[in-house]
C-alpha cells in the first residue's frame, strides 16, 4: 500500500480534533489537534516516512500520542479513537460547528433536540421557522444561520494555494535541481514567478543536456512524493503538500525561450505573438523563426527573446498585458523589499499575537528595518485579548520603554483601530493623538451593502488622526471575498486627505491587490507596505506585499514606508488638517 499523503494525514488530525471539540473535549486538546494538523499539511517533506523513521515529534506540536496515532493509522489504515467518534457524531453536526453563531454545543442541541443532522436539514428546519423555537436561538439567529448557509455555499472551492505555499516548495525544487552536475540553470516559471496570489500549479524550467539525470534528480527531491509521465522533456510530479510540479527541460541554447513561454501570462503572450507576427516573426516555445529567412533563432537568456522583437524586456511581475507592450514601454524601476526602511503593522502578546514587544523589535532590526509601529488591536475586537484605552495607556508606555531598551531600531506605539459599522473608531481622540501611528481596519460586519460600507470606510479616511486603512476590503484568499466597498471612492477619497493605504502581506490578504495598488498610486494616493506580522518569523510576510507592489507597477516613491521616519513623520495625515 502506498504511503498516504499529508493532507490526507492532515485531514484524520482535523478531523480528531472537530470531533472532540464536538465531544465536549477540552480546548486544550482541540487546539492541539488543529495545530498538529496545520504542521502536516504544511510540513515539505513525507510525514508518512518521519513516522516511519521515528522523527514525526520533530515537527511542531506532534508528541507521542499523537505519533502513536499515526502509527496506528499507517499500520491499520484507521485510528480507533475517530472511528468510535465518527459513529457517535454524524458528518453533518461537525460541518455545522463550523457556522458563524454555531458552536459545538448549539451544535449537539440542533441535532440531540431537532434530530438535524445534514446543513440541508439545518436549511429546511431554519426556512420553516423550527430553529426559532428552540431556547436561545430566536428569529435572529435563524436568520444568522441562513446567511451562514448562503455564504458556504458561495465560497471557492479552487484547489489553488496562496503564493507563499506554491513559492516554498518552488524554492526548495530549485534549489535542490542546482546543486545537480547534470542542470546547467533551473528557474521557477508559470504564475508564481509573476507573483500572483494563489496558484494551482508550480512549473520548474531547467536547462540541460542530460534529462535522464534531470529526471532522476528531481524525482529523488525529498519534497516530492510521486513523478509520471517522465520522459526527455521533463516531467509531472507531486509534492508532498499536494501542489503538482511541472517539470521542463530544454538545451541551454533554448533556456530564454521556454522560460519566458512558461512565464506567461497566457494574454501577455498572446499579444507578443501578435506583435512579432506584424515583423514576419514566429514566436514559441521552441525559438523564434523568422518567415523571410526561414532561421530560428534561439535565446539562452530571456532578455535575449524580447529584443529579437524589438521590445523592451519586461520583469515577469508585469507580464499581464496591462500596458506592458505597448509602444514607448520602458520597464519602471519596481519597489523592492530592500527598499523598505520600516515596517508599519504589526501584533504582539497584548492583542492576538505570539511575540512580546522586545522580539519582535529584535526580529524586525535583524531584517534590517529602521522602524516598527506596534499596532495591537483595539478596545473592541471581540476575538479575545483586546487592549482597553487603560491598557493602552499602559502599552504605550511599554513600547517606549522597550524603544529605550532595544538599540538599533526604533519603535513606534501604534494601534489597529477598529472601523465600527458606523464608521467611527473604538477609541478617543485624546487617546489616538498621542499615538505615533493609527491604522485603522474593518474586522466585523464585513458584508454590509455597498453603499454603506462605503460609507463606513470614507468616515474612518477622514478621520484626521487615521494614518492609513488597513487591509482595506477585508477578503481573504481562495476563502473570503472582498467586501462591497467602493475601492475606487476609498482611493479618491485617500487622495484628498493623504491618508495611506495598506498593501497588508499576510499571505492570504495582500490587500490592496495589484489592480487597486495600481490604482490608488496613479490617483497619488501612497501606499505602505507592512507585514501584519502576528509573530517574529512572520515579519518577513512584507515580501509578498513587495509582490503586490512589483506587480501595480510601483516604485519606491509610491510606498511611503520607502521613506525614514523622520521624513514619513511629517508626512502623516494629522499635519495636512487646514
Ligand atoms: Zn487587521
Ligand atoms: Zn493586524
Amino acid at each position: 500500500m502506498a504511503d498516504p499523503t499529508n493532507s490526507e494525514l492532515a485531514a484524520i488530525l482535523d478531523e480528531l480534533g472537530d470531533l472532540y471539540e464536538l465531544d465536549g473535549a477540552i480546548v486544550h486538546r482541540v487546539v492541539a489537534y488543529r495545530n498538529a494538523a496545520k504542521a502536516v499539511r504544511e510540513a515539505p517533506v513525507s510525514v508518512a516516512r518521519l513516522v516511519r523513521d521515528g522523527r514525526v515529534t520533530e515537527l511542531p506540536g506532534i508528541g507521542a500520542t499523537l505519533e502513536e496515532k499515526l502509527a496506528t493509522y499507517l499500520a491499520t489504515g484507521a485510528v480507533p479513537a475517530l472511528e468510535r467518534l465518527r459513529t457517535a457524531h454524524p458528518a453533518g453536526v461537525v460541518a455545522m460547528t463550523k457556522l458563524p453563531g454555531i458552536g459545538p454545543r448549539r451544535a449537539r442541541r440542533l441535532h440531540d433536540e431537532l434530530g438535524i443532522d445534514t446543513l440541508d436539514a439545518l436549511r429546511a428546519a431554519c426556512e420553516s421557522g423550527r430553529v426559532r423555537g428552540l431556547a436561545g436561538f430566536g428569529e435572529r439567529a435563524e436568520a444568522r444561520i441562513l446567511a451562514g448557509l448562503d455564504a458556504e455555499d458561495e465560497r471557492p472551492r479552487s484547489v489553488r494555494v496562496t503564493l507563499p505555499a506554491a513559492l516554498d516548495v518552488a524554492e526548495r525544487i530549485v534549489a535542490g535541481l542546482r546543486r545537480e552536475p547534470a542542470v546547467a540553470r533551473a528557474e521557477i516559471a508559470g504564475s508564481a514567478r509573476r507573483g500572483v496570489d494563489a496558484v494551482k500549479d508550480v512549473d520548474v524550467v531547467v536547462a540541460s543536456e542530460d534529462p535522464g539525470a534531470v529526471v532522476a534528480a528531481f524525482a529523488a527531491l525529498d519534497v516530492i512524493a510521486a513523478t509520471e509521465a517522465s520522459g526527455d522533456g521533463g516531467a509531472r510530479g507531486l509534492a508532498h503538500t499536494g501542489l503538482p510540479v511541472d517539470l521542463r527541460i530544454v538545451a541551454p541554447e533554448a533556456f530564454g525561450n521556454l522560460l519566458q513561454h512558461l512565464t506567461g501570462s497566457k494574454e501577455h503572450n498572446v499579444r507578443l505573438r501578435e506583435m512579432a507576427v506584424r515583423r514576419g516573426l514566429h514566436v514559441s516555445e521552441h525559438g523564434i523563426l523568422d518567415d523571410a529567412t526561414g532561421e530560428t533563432t534561439l535565446c539562452a537568456d530571456e532578455p535575449e527573446v524580447y529584443a529579437r522583437l524589438g521590445l523592451a524586456y519586461v520583469p515577469a511581475e508585469l507580464r499581464e498585458d496591462r500596458g506592458e507592450l505597448d509602444a514607448g514601454f520602458a520597464a519602471p524601476a519596481l519597489v523592492e523589499l530592500a527598499d523598505l526602511r520600516g515596517d508599519l503593522h504589526c501584533h504582539t502578546v497584548a492583542s492576538d499575537g505570539r511575540g512580546t514587544i522586545e522580539e519582535m523589535a529584535v526580529a524586525a532590526r535583524e531584517l534590517g528595518r529602521e522602524y516598527l509601529a506596534i499596532t495591537d488591536h483595539s478596545a473592541s475586537h471581540g476575538f479575545g485579548n483586546e487592549v482597553s484605552p487603560e491598557a493602552l495607556v499602559r502599552h504605550m508606555a511599554a513600547v517606549r520603554a522597550a524603544d529605550e531598551r532595544v538599540e538599533g531600531i526604533r519603535l513606534l506605539a501604534g494601534s489597529e483601530v477598529n472601523i465600527l459599522p458606523d464608521g467611527s473608531l473604538d477609541y478617543d481622540d485624546d487617546l489616538l493623538a498621542q499615538l505615533d501611528w493609527v491604522v485603522a481596519s474593518v474586522h466585523s460586519s464585513l458584508r454590509m451593502e455597498s453603499e454603506p460600507m462605503t460609507a463606513r470606510l470614507l468616515r474612518a479616511v477622514r478621520h484626521p488622526l487615521v494614518d492609513a486603512i488597513g487591509h482595506p476590503t477585508g477578503r481573504l484568499i481562495g476563502r473570503r471575498r472582498p467586501s462591497a466597498v467602493d475601492v475606487e471612492a476609498l482611493i479618491d477619497a485617500a487622495a484628498q486627505t493623504g491618508t495611506f493605504l495598506e498593501i497588508n502581506g499576510a499571505p492570504d490578504r495582500r490587500d490592496l491587490d495589484d489592480v487597486h495598488a495600481r490604482s490608488a498610486a496613479a490617483r497619488g494616493v501612497r501606499l505602505v507596505i507592512v507585514s501584519d506580522a502576528h509573530r517574529p518569523a512572520t515579519l518577513v510576510n512584507q515580501r509578498w506585499a513587495v509582490l503586490s507592489a512589483r506587480r501595480a507597477w510601483l516604485g519606491p516613491a509610491d510606498v511611503a514606508n520607502t521613506l525614514g521616519w523622520e521624513a514619513l513623520e511629517p508626512a502623516r495625515p494629522r499635519h495636512r488638517v487646514g
